[in-house]
Order: C-alpha cells, then sequence, then structure tokens
C-alpha cells in the first residue's frame, strides 16, 4: 500500500514553475531516491512533501490523507515526517543522547533512555550518548543525526544529500548501513543524491528528474536497463547511443551490426532511431570478426573502461578485467552481449 502519493504536482516561486507535473508513489517500508542534476529540483519536491512550499496544482497524499494541494496545506510538524540535511545541524551544545532524544522530549526519561540506546546499538555508536557532537567524526555525527530522526518513529523520513560533505568511500558504506538501519526500523523513506551509486545502494525505488519534470519513476534495475527517455540512459551508467535503422524483422541495422533483442521493438520499417549500447553489452573477444579500434582506456580498478572506434568512426564503451591490458591504437575484435535493445528516436541525443 503507498504510503506517499505524489498527483500531478506543480511547485514554484512567484511565476516560475521549479517543479512541472510530478506523479509517484512510495509503498509503506520503501525506500525512493530522487536523482537528477543540479537544480533540477529535487530539494524543492522534497519541501513541497515536508509542507515547507505549497503546491500550486495537484495534490499529495500521507497515508491515504491529502495533505497539500492549492487549497490545502497540513503544516510540517503536523505531517509526522522526519528529516536528515547534508550539514547534520546537530546541536552543539548538547550531547548525542540529549540531541537524539530531543524529539521525543515529552516521553518519560527511561523511555527516552531506552530508545537512545536502541538508536546508538542500531547505528554502531554504543557508549557515545555523554560526548558531545564536535568529540564525532563527520560520519559519526550523520549517524548521530540519523538517530535523532529516527527517535519519534517519523511514518517518513526525508533525506537531503545526507551524505554529500563526506568522503566517496564512507558514503557508499554509510549508504549501506542506512538502508539496512532503515529497513530493521520499518522506516519509509526519500532521499535526494547527486549520486547514483548511493541511489542504487539504497534504494527500491528511484527517479531521475530533469528541468523539474520526473523523467521516470522505477526501480534502480529499470533505470539502468529500460530508460524511458535518452536523458535517463545518459545519467544513469555509462553507454553511448548508436544511429540505426529498423528493418522488416524488427531489427535494427547498425555500425555494429544486424541488432535484435528479446523485446521487439515496435518501429516502423526504415525508421531511424537511436540504440542504446552499454559497456556491459560489448564484450571484448579477439576471435570475432566485428573489429574496432582502441581510442581511449580509463583505470576502473577491476576494470579498464575503453572508448573503441568502429569503422565507420562511431565510438562504444566496453569493459575488460584490468588483467588484460590493450593499449592504445590496438585492434580488437568485439563481441555482443545485447539481450534487449533499447530504442529512442533518432536525433534526440543530437540536440
Ligand atoms: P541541487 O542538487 O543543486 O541541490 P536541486 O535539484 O535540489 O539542486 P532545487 O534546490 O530544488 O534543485 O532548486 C531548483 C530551482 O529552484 C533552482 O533554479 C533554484 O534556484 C530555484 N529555487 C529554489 N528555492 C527557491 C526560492 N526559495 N525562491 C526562488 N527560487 C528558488
Amino acid at each position: 500500500m503507498s504510503l506517499l502519493k505524489l498527483d500531478q504536482i506543480d511547485v514554484g516561486f512567484g511565476n516560475q514553475v521549479i517543479v512541472d507535473d510530478v506523479s509517484f508513489s512510495l509503498d509503506a517500508g520503501d525506500i525512493g531516491c530522487l536523482l537528477g542534476p543540479s537544480g533540477c529540483g529535487k530539494t524543492t519536491l522534497l519541501r513541497a512533501i515536508a509542507g515547507f512550499e505549497p503546491v500550486l496544482r495537484g495534490s499529495i497524499e500521507l497515508g491515504q490523507r491529502l495533505v497539500s494541494s492549492p487549497a490545502q496545506l497540513v503544516p510540517p510538524e503536523k505531517r509526522g515526517i522526519g528529516m536528515v540535511f547534508q550539514d547534520f545541524a546537530l546541536f552543539p551544545h548538547l550531547t548525542v543522547a540529549e540531541n537524539i532524544s530531543f524529539g521525543i522530549r515529552q516521553q518519560t526519561s527511561s523511555e527516552q533512555r531506552k530508545r537512545v540506546n536502541q538508536l546508538l546499538e542500531h547505528v554502531g555508536l554504543e557508549g557515545y550518548g555523554p560526548r558531545y557532537p564536535h568529540q564525532l567524526s563527520g560520519g559519526q555525527q550523520q549517524r548521530i543525526a540519523l538517530a535523532r530522526a529516527l527517535a519519534p518513529r517519523p511514518r517518513l523520513l526525508l533525506l537531503d544529500e545526507p551524505f554529500s560533505s563526506l568522503d566517496a568511500e564512507l558514503r557508499e558504506s554509510l549508504a549501506t548501513e542506512v538502508r539496512a538501519l532503515l529497513k530493521k526500523e520499518e522506516i519509509t523513506a526519500l532521499l535526494v543524491t547527486h549520486d547514483q551509486q548511493e541511489a542504487f545502494a539504497m534504494a527500491d525505488k528511484a527517479g531521475v528528474m530533469y528541468h523539474g519534470r520526473m523523467l521516470q519513476w522505477d526501480t534502480p534495475y529499470g533505470l539502468y536497463h529500460r530508460p524511458a527517455h535518452h536523458l535517463v540512459a545518459d545519467f544513469i551508467g555509462h553507454g553511448v547511443l548508436l544511429r540505426g535503422a529498423v528493418t522488416h524483422d524488427q531489427r535494427v541495422q547498425t555500425p555494429l551490426g544486424l541488432l535484435h533483442g528479446d523485446h521487439v521493438p515496435n518501429n516502423s520499417e526504415g525508421e531511424a532511431v537511436d540504440v542504446l549500447v552499454r559497456p556491459d553489452d560489448i564484450v571484448i573477444d579477439d576471435d570475432s570478426e566485428r573489429r574496432a579500434k582502441i581510442v581511449a582506456k580509463g583505470f576502473r580498478g577491476a576494470h579498464y573502461l575503453y572508448t573503441v572506434a568502429l569503422e565507420d568512426g562511431s565510438q562504444l564503451l566496453c569493459m575488460a578485467p584490468s588483467h588484460h591490458q590493450y593499449e592504445l591504437g590496438h585492434e580488437v575484435g568485439l563481441k555482443l552481449n545485447l539481450d534487449h535493445l533499447v530504442l529512442f528516436p533518432a536525433g534526440y541525443c543530437d540536440t
């Protein structure tokens, strides 16, 4: 059952529409992520869900109750929503335990102590209650900010770039930990991030926004493998678009040869299309007759990401284990590992 439901909402400032016709829903207990380039409206959307911004059109329901519409705005403190922001915002003059219990001050002191100890254990910081925020590392402070937001057991937790001030390694491990914690606490959460690795580590559902619009709301797998828009394909993962023409038997003639997949495209014969080719769709196989030249390479730890050029000059990306090294200019064979075709109308990517 959906806990959060947005139906065709617009949010704006003055006469400028910042969030444009956005609809999606999040099931109870699920973790959602909003992805998209800087300025696309992610924070504004989160603030509208929290009740800090009114909607100009459409509606927001929380637990089947209307909380925002042009005629109604339930105030933030009446929504049962918890929030965690990028800058932690712990109270510096309060101890860790006092910070965590801030939102449950109305409970008895023994209830507060019990909840604080439970949360400290959940975030792996048992015994840190008497410390002050400045005695903690950035990652520890962010765990305490999370514990503080979780203490009143909010119906929905909103997280706005909560890990962005931490280094990349810590960010990834914290994202996995936070997912486990939210699942343990059975909290529904919506996270804003720039970082797709973080979104993939956390999310049951994720959406890509662009210029205020939600281009696709789907599972992370769906966003990567079935992008509904070329901008989603561009934003999520690596890949190139290869121009092709649809044949009478619904295959696609491209510079890589005749491509077909398990999903039959519904295009007319001769139609020009752009085919999404991901690095994992291509395998370097020297026995293959499909030849290409290495024109660039980037070290990715376990793999190299190679850019290869086909005879007609089209370029593709492919990955190979880093213990097999190919030099620039080297000719390789390419084998295809495309099990479904993702097609977009030709020319979208030229604009
Ligand atoms: P980032 O990833 O950089 O944080 P974002 O996707 O969260 O970006 P928003 O912060 O929602 O984007 O901002 C979207 C647009 O709305 C921006 O152009 C911003 O300048 C504008 N905006 C945000 N808040 C206000 C405001 N209070 N008044 C006027 N314009 C605003």
